[in-house]
């Protein structure tokens, strides 16, 4: 059964832009995950790589962003640099519509100097990997206080990286009150544990694979 995008919540301008896209019917994840985000719900996502899973979170912070605030209001961690620019491309092409939106990509490998001077001119949305991002935070060249959503993209494969520590000072230095999402292709019994730290009784969907 395919649902489109007009069922939901989002505004028309969203509507409008995924049209332009191409984006008419919602994946299945989309369809299962992004009403309840839309409720402001803590979600955990599951689904196998491919399914839409960006575009699923990438609405759901776009929906929730003020641009008339200039702070960071939302934050997505990625295992990898190369993970963090697709996000950051196709968040950038959802929020097309909402004009003078700004997405900063904050990754290890990559100089220190720009990304220093990019957040003196501050973003609304921050794309980057757990280590980069927890070290901008300490050194307080990034606030967190504004934060209205977290999300964890590929999760299993961060903590398979090793960054449970450095997401764990993250959460640490973010507003309790926020929306938290997870997403994920596997749900490792080791994820339980961060959710637990992390979360506020979270809402679980999954789209098995069939094959
Ligand atoms: P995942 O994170 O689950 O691996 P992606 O978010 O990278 O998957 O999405 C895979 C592809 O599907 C991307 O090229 C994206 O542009 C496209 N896509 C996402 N949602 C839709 C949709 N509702 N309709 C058409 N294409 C979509
Ligand atoms: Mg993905």
């Amino acid at each position: 059964m395919s649902i489109p995008f007009s069922s939901t919540e989002l505004s028309n301008d969203l509507l409008t832009n995924l049209a332009s896209l191409g984006y008419n019917e919602m994946t299945e994840i989309q369809a299962q995950s992004l009403p309840l985000m839309l409720q402001g719900k803590d979600v955990i996502a599951q689904a196998k790589t491919g399914s839409g899973k960006t575009a699923a979170f990438g609405l759901a912070l776009l929906h929730n962003l003020k641009v008339e605030r200039f702070r960071v209001q939302a934050l997505v961690l990625c295992p990898t640099r190369e993970l963090a620019d697709q996000v950051a491309v196709e968040i950038r092409k959802l929020a097309r519509a909402i004009h003078n939106i700004k997405v900063l990509t904050l990754c290890g490998g990559a100089p220190m100097g720009p990304q220093i001077g990019s957040l003196e001119h501050g973003a609304h949305i921050i794309v980057g990997t757990p280590g980069r991002v927890e070290e901008h935070v300490r050194k307080n060249r990034l606030s967190l206080a504004e934060l209205n959503t977290l999300v964890l993209d590929e999760a299993d494969r961060m903590l398979e990286m090793g960054f449970e520590e450095p997401l764990e000072r993250i959460v640490a230095d973010c507003p309790s009150e926020r929306q938290n999402l997870l997403f994920s292709a596997t749900y490792p019994k080791k994820i339980e544990q961060l959710v637990s730290h992390i979360m506020t009784e979270p809402v679980k969907v999954e789209v098995k694979s069939t094959h």
